[in-house]
């Protein structure tokens, strides 16, 4: 009799467990059918295939649109925080996820040389594949995508908003368009045709291959070259500067426009010998006519007890570039209005500006009264 009630006890305990069991396979087949179905609905609406990436095994992918080369398991995101694998297929994850929209003065990229006193539809997406210390647009540069943060704006919704503001060019700037790069693509092959130019801000730390597709829709590039020694982009940017250098290279025997900045910090790349280094190679490397901004450091992000750059050493950083060879050097973020004009030879004012907004432009489509061509886009 005892052992009786015992065995109809275990029986009962069997019974439950197995329930319990079977219960949670079953919540655990329809979550994972729920999940699939929830990545391909937004693979279907937000994201979209990456570009420059391959499959490898074990649903593996490896990005090849920067230096970085991330491999990614299922699942896993890049170190740009906006590229995922999903089942073995690369997604970007910021399609269209604007972030940052402004209308500004072309001359805040800062472009001095390429349509002067014309406004710059400037566009954002969050993420960025490098980690500087003093970034000045971390809060979008260094966070991923976000559905509640960030407005959605198609490729067409982007060329049309540019077009009804005046604009005359759409600017890739704020973060990294490099990690929006299928966005730039779909949107400036539309600006074009729409008659729009296409520049883009970027750090230059694209592989050789995607670069040269992006050159195909885009007019002028402004390259940082943030400092000129290994060293200095390791410890503060977490990227290389021999692949911004590849970059820039490549960007001069296309022929599209360049203009490069470098922001100047003290204690870091402020040296004479870094000044001298970086515009000795740009002037071999690129040519004398580059335009060249030197610009001022304000505390910011990680970089908050470093001082601000003074208007003596861009004074004589610009001294210094102009000494090797380089004829249109700029300082930015200083009153120096010096600093801020474009010559003629002869040291007539070609263009005369204050900050970031042009005061008079001297130039004829492009040449001084003399009749020198200025290098750049003036019509
Ligand atoms: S773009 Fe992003 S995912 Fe691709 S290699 Fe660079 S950091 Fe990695």
């Amino acid at each position: 009799m005892i052992n009786s009630l015992y065995l109809k006890k275990y029986f009962y305990v069997f019974l439950f467990i197995n329930f319990i069991f079977f219960l949670e396979l079953g919540y655990k087949k329809i979550f994972a059918e729920e999940d699939i179905k929830d990545k391909k609905f937004k693979k279907e609406s937000n994201f979209k295939e990456a570009m420059f990436y391959e499959k490898l095994k074990d649903k593996k992918v490896k990005c090849n649109l920067c230096p970085r080369g991330c491999v990614l398991k299922d699942g896993e995101i890049g170190f740009c925080r906006v590229r995922q694998n999903m089942e073995g297929m690369l997604y970007s994850l910021n399609y269209s996820k604007v972030a940052a929209i402004n209308i500004d003065p072309i001359e805040k990229k800062p472009f001095f040389h390429f349509l002067p006193g014309t406004k710059a539809f400037s566009v954002a997406c969050a993420g960025c594949n490098l980690r500087c210390k003093y970034c000045q647009n971390w809060d979008i540069s260094q966070r991923g995508a976000s559905d509640s943060i960030d407005r959605f704006l198609s490729p067409k919704e982007l060329v049309d908003a540019a077009l009804k503001s005046g604009a005359k060019s759409i600017a890739y700037t704020y973060s990294e368009p490099t990690v929006f790069y299928e966005y730039v693509i779909d949107s400036a092959k539309l600006a074009r045709e729409k008659g729009l130019k296409n520049v883009v801000v970027t750090s230059g730390f694209i592989n050789p291959e995607p670069l040269k597709e992006l050159i195909k829709y885009v007019d002028a590039f402004k390259i940082d070259l943030k400092g000129f020694n290994e060293g200095f982009y390791l410890k503060y940017t977490s990227g290389g500067l021999k692949p911004v250098l590849e970059s820039l290279k490549v960007i001069k025997n296309s022929k599209r426009h360049i203009e490069i900045v470098n922001l100047v910090i003290p204690g870091a790349n402020d040296s004479e010998e870094d000044i001298r280094s970086v515009s000795k190679w740009i002037k071999e490397n690129l040519g004398p006519e580059i335009p060249v901004h030197f610009t001022r450091f304000y505390p910011n992000y990680l970089m908050t007890q470093t001082p601000p750059t003074s208007k003596n050493t861009l004074i004589v950083a610009r001294k210094i570039a102009m000494d090797e060879g380089l004829k249109y050097v700029y300082t930015g973020n200083i009153d120096n209005p010096e600093g801020e004009t474009t010559y003629c030879p002869g040291n007539k004012i070609a263009i005369e500006r204050r900050g970031f907004f042009l005061l008079k432009n001297n130039l004829n489509k492009g040449k001084c009264p003399d009749g020198t061509k200025i290098y750049g886009v003036f019509e």
